[in-house]
């Protein structure tokens, strides 16, 4: 049994990660920004990591296994708070790799492994990307990841057991309504239900490597417990566009006139987007073992299906 600190425990990959852990048995702690957060079996540690603090966290938990998925996780966001972004995807993340390391050299040895993103890929010099393609980010997120993906590989030179899964986008119904995915299967919920209009979305034709979240969060757990620490990219292999996004959820719901609802607007649109995303996982396939396990219409039907459910009570 291990001891476990997660950051960003109520979060979406947090939260499944964290049923994972505590099912295993495994001593689970975690950081959420409110105290009200609870999370079932795990110990729950107030932390804004927008402060100074959490390598004094990570120093008196003494874990032996450290997941830092805490983040301003939305692109969109980083623009309106770029400096907040760099503080909690980025300093935060060198707070606990200096921490990570003075366990180790304490003789107390500690894993850590990073959530990092396809974002720090900018808009991506190849396709597909593997670990090998060139970072150059587009986004204030995206080099705040890159800063601490960056560390990962500083630290581990350094003797610290670190490693870094580059994500690429996954989903789930945990998933924010402030991700277009989720507004759309939220919204073709209401709108199937008489309870919206109109749908309003940035971009259709911007592709994505959509993927299952729970199997992100296994992929966590994967790189964690290899042999040796690695940079995984964690994708499908398979890019959909936004439009065919929006299409799948409306489908599910019964509206195949998609188009008389949704409406796009510039003011939705964000700087620096890349056309498409799409990863190579074979790394993580031959190292790992690691493969998803829900396709994009399956994943599509499943928040959809949530979403009319949470309606219908
Ligand atoms: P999420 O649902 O947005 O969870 C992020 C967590 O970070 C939340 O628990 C949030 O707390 C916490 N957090 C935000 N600001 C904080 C602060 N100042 N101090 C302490 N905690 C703070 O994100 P996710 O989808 O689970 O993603 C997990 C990780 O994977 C993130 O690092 C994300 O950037 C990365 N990633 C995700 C994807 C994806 O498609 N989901 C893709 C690539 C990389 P509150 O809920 O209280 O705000």
């Amino acid at each position: 049994m291990s001891r476990v600190l997660i950051t960003g425990i109520t979060g979406q990959d947090g939260s499944y990660l964290a049923e994972q852990l505590v099912a295993e048995g495994h001593e689970v702690h975690g950081t959420a920004l409110r105290s009200d957060d609870a999370v079932a079996g795990a110990e729950v540690h107030v932390v804004d990591l927008a402060q100074p603090g959490i390598g004094d966290l990570v120093r008196s938990v003494e874990p032996d296994e450290v997941y830092n998925l805490a983040a301003v996780s939305s692109v969109f966001q980083s623009w309106q708070q770029p400096a907040l972004t760099a503080a909690v995807n980025g300093v935060a993340a060198a707070e606990m790799l200096a921490a990570c390391r003075d366990l180790t050299e304490a003789g107390h040895p500690v894993r850590f492994v990073q959530a990092s993103s396809a974002e720090i890929f900018g808009v991506p010099s190849e396709i597909p990307q593997t670990e090998s393609t060139a970072i150059r980010p587009t986004s204030p997120y995206g080099a705040a990841k890159a800063y601490a993906h960056s560390l990962v590989n500083v630290y581990r030179g350094a003797g610290v057991w670190a490693a870094s899964c580059i994500l690429y986008n996954h989903e789930s119904p945990r998933r924010p309504e402030q991700f277009v995915t989720r507004k759309i299967t939220a919204s073709a919920a209401r709108i199937a239900r008489g309870l919206q209009e109109r749908l309003e979305l940035g971009s259709l034709s911007a592709r994505r490597d959509w993927g299952w979240a729970p199997d992100y969060a296994d992929a966590l757990r994967l790189a964690l417990r290899a042999d040796e620490p690695d940079d995984y990219v964690i994708a499908t292999g398979v890019s959909h566009s936004v439009e065919d996004f929006v299409a799948a959820a409306f489908s599910r719901v019964g509206i195949d006139d998609w188009r008389s609802v949704v409406t796009t607007s510039e003011g939705l649109l964000r700087p620096g987007d890349a056309p498409q995303q799409v990863g190579d996982a074979t790394h993580a396939r031959d190292v790992l073992g690691w493969s998803p396990t829900l396709g994009f219409s399956e994943i599509v039907d499943a928040m959809v299906d949530a979403d009319l459910a949470a309606l219908d009570g």
